[in-house]
């Protein structure tokens, strides 16, 4: 079993999430609602210079956690999850592109699962201060793998969560660095009392011993998820 933690944030500089987090919302946002429901949204939420100027650093919390509630009320819970959710994806999509090296993506690939699962895990523990924010990263594999954040700035506080986002994120980049048939599902969440949000992953129930057959899958994938 492995325990593993990201350091508390220091509260004297205030917590900040990196910008996929609403550059990404904005994007599904205009494709599928439209760019005057985004347009609205985002003004609503302060964050109208967002859309002029697409930010490229880290943003304070507050900012991400505004637009969740002006996506939640000017679309109501379920339309806003699907944003979310499709925005979450994005996000993992754009990591695979930008973000995690080539070499390191092959790599995972091939290895066995749940080696792979490990190093990924590893991976997105030691970039948490990127979108955890002022929540507390945790991962644990007693069991399954179970991604936990506390204190998590998308559910507390409010009874309209944005976790899926995050869910969605994860799911992408396991499914496509570490079996395409994994799933990631928010099985406790802060918003509904839970002492964390926590994030199983899933793996269908025979996988493979060697990869090569899940290599060819995931890169036909990963091909279908960059449009
Ligand atoms: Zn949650």
């Amino acid at each position: 079993m492995t325990n593993t933690t990201t350091p508390a944030p220091d509260p004297s500089t205030g917590a900040r999430i990196g910008p996929n987090a609403i550059t990404r919302v904005a994007e599904i946002l205009a494709a599928v609602e439209g760019t005057r429901a985004c347009d609205e949204i985002f003004a609503q939420a302060g964050l109208a210079n967002y859309l002029t100027t697409p930010p490229s650093f880290m943003l304070p919390e507050h900012h991400v956690t505004a637009l969740h509630a002006a996506l939640h009320a000017k679309l109501g819970p379920p339309r806003a999850r699907v944003i979310l959710w499709l925005a979450g994806r994005r996000t993992g999509e754009y990591l695979l592109a930008h973000r995690i090296p080539r070499a390191a993506q092959t790599l995972l690939r091939l290895l066995l699962t749940p080696l792979n699962t490990r190093l990924l895990c590893a991976l997105i523990l030691r970039n948490g201060w990127t979108f955890a924010g002022s929540g507390q990263l945790r991962i644990t594999h007693a069991g399954g793998t179970v991604i936990s954040i506390a204190a998590n700035p998308l559910a507390a506080g409010t009874d309209a969560p944005g976790c899926v986002y995050f869910a969605a994120t994860f799911e992408t980049l396991f499914a496509a660095l570490a079996h395409p048939g994994a799933h990631v599902v928010e099985h406790a969440c802060a918003a509904r009392g839970a002492e964390a949000c926590e994030f199983e992953l899933r793996l269908p129930a025979r996988v493979p011993w060697l990869n090569v057959s899940s290599l060819i899958q995931s890169a036909k994938q990963k091909e279908a998820l960059l449009f």
